[in-house]
């Protein structure tokens, strides 16, 4: 029943009820989290060759390069060729570096703010201050690298299509608006996938700044967990078809593919900003750990290996996601006190409690010892104004724990909304 349909003294004999329910729950002595986006053991294992690769006698990639020396900025052709069909970027605008794309925004957003960008004429703060867009809910690792870093953000709406696009248009057209963050793909946390007509619309955009960035984190591009691949549109073409070739950077990783840890990130984006990433990052290293990314490459050989392997993934994942959306719907469906997304694809639910309400839920959560991620953390400055989105993680946890700790949480959303319609 609709909660915000009953009566204050049915609420009163609800919220008693409820009470002694949380009560009996701490008794429990629960010890769950729903905080990690992490890959569970199971999938980690569908890796394990890894572990055994390249192997004794195997240290040669195709083009004749010992992995094991120094050089190759750029990484192992092989590997980029495979990549570079999955992250949509052309193989020689591919450069496979590293383990983790997150590394590589930071690097790009430190030289953005150290040297400038390609198409600028100065380091961003050098002109005023600087603001990037959020699409919020957002990922919390992007906003804190802008915070760390001093640029201001600005939040835009994420839809069921990408972000609000007239806002998005409207407010690029300010000069200081630097940039935009897009997970463009089963985005983190709420799935969604960019509509084509909102990643022509980014491409073609008129922006004031003349060196302006779209950081596209397609960090699960092959991630899907309900059998149906959601198409991307190809941003880095429609930008060079629009007269904006250096707009984007493209970032992608094999850390929820391969080990979260130990993979290959990649950055993709025009020769000339391939050129200003590298330029930098020679002064940094003298190259990427070859051996690694050949193992990469003999686990991973072509595109319809990495598919066939996330398909491994999936069969882990989904029933989780189905668990997940089964246990909210039980408590929480037609209460009127929550709605939450059905991912297709990539590692979270997106959800959204009363307004006012996602604080005490995380702290209702807390003290039954279900940790969860703090309300607000996807939101810039971890401030989400109308207090009611939470990012779930289901990935890690085993199917019995993740029982125990949605049913948990549940219960602590019910708890919260009935004390706050009261209040
Ligand atoms: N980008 C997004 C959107 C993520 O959700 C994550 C991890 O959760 C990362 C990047 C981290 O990627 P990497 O391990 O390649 O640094």
């Amino acid at each position: 029943m609709d909660l915000t349909a009953r009566t204050p003294a049915e609420l009163s004999d609800r919220l008693t009820a409820l009470r002694a329910e949380h009560q009996r729950l701490k008794g429990r002595g629960l010890r769950l989290d729903l905080t990690r986006g992490k890959p569970a053991a199971e999938q980690l294992a569908l890796s394990s060759a890894l572990l055994g690769l390249p192997g004794l006698d195997d240290h040669t990639a195709a083009d004749g390069t010992d992995c094991r020396n120094y050089g190759g900025l750029r990484g192992l052709p092989e590997l980029r060729a495979t990549f570079a069909a999955l992250l949509q970027v052309p193989a020689e605008q591919l450069v496979a570096l590293g383990n983790s794309s997150l590394e590589l925004m930071y690097e790009c957003l430190v030289d953005a703010v150290l040297f400038g960008v390609v198409g600028g004429d100065a380091p961003w703060p050098r002109e005023g201050r600087t603001a990037v867009l959020c699409p919020v809910p957002g990922y919390d690792r992007h906003f804190a690298i802008c915070e760390k870093l001093g640029i201001d953000m600005i939040p835009v709406p994420m839809t069921h299509t990408g972000p609000d696009m007239d806002e998005v248009e409207r407010l690029v057209a300010d000069e200081r608006v630097k940039g935009i963050w897009c997970v463009p793909k089963y985005s983190n946390p709420t799935a969604a996938t960019y509509s084509a007509e909102t990643v022509r619309r980014l491409a073609a955009m008129e922006t004031a700044a003349p060196d302006f960035r779209i950081f596209w984190d397609n960090a699960y591009a092959v991630h899907q967990v309900a059998g149906v691949d959601e198409p991307l549109a190809d941003i880095l073409g429609l930008s060079v078809e629009h007269g904006h070739p250096d707009r984007v950077f493209v970032f992608g990783s094999t850390s929820k593919i391969t080990a979260a840890g130990s993979g290959v990130a990649f950055f993709g984006s025009s020769p000339a900003n391939v050129a200003w990433l590298l330029g930098h990052l020679a002064k940094r290293t003298i190259g990427p750990d070859k051996v690694n990314q050949l193992r990469h490459a003999r686990l991973l050989p072509d595109a319809p290996a990495v598919h066939a392997h996330m398909a491994r993934h999936a069969a882990v994942l989904q029933p989780k996601f189905e668990l997940v959306d089964a246990l909210l719907e039980k408590r929480l469906g037609g209460t009127g006190a929550a709605s939450w997304t059905r991912p297709r694809g990539g590692y979270f639910v997106s959800l959204d409690v009363l307004d006012g309400c996602a604080a005490r839920v995380v702290e209702l959560a807390a003290d039954a010892g279900v940790a969860l991620t703090p309300a607000g953390a996807t939101f810039p400055y971890g401030k989400d104004p109308r207090d009611r989105n939470i990012r779930l993680a289901p990935s890690y946890p085993d199917p019995d724990e993740l029982r125990d700790a949605v049913e948990a949480l549940t219960l602590c959303v019910e708890l919260a909304s009935v004390e706050h319609l009261l209040a």
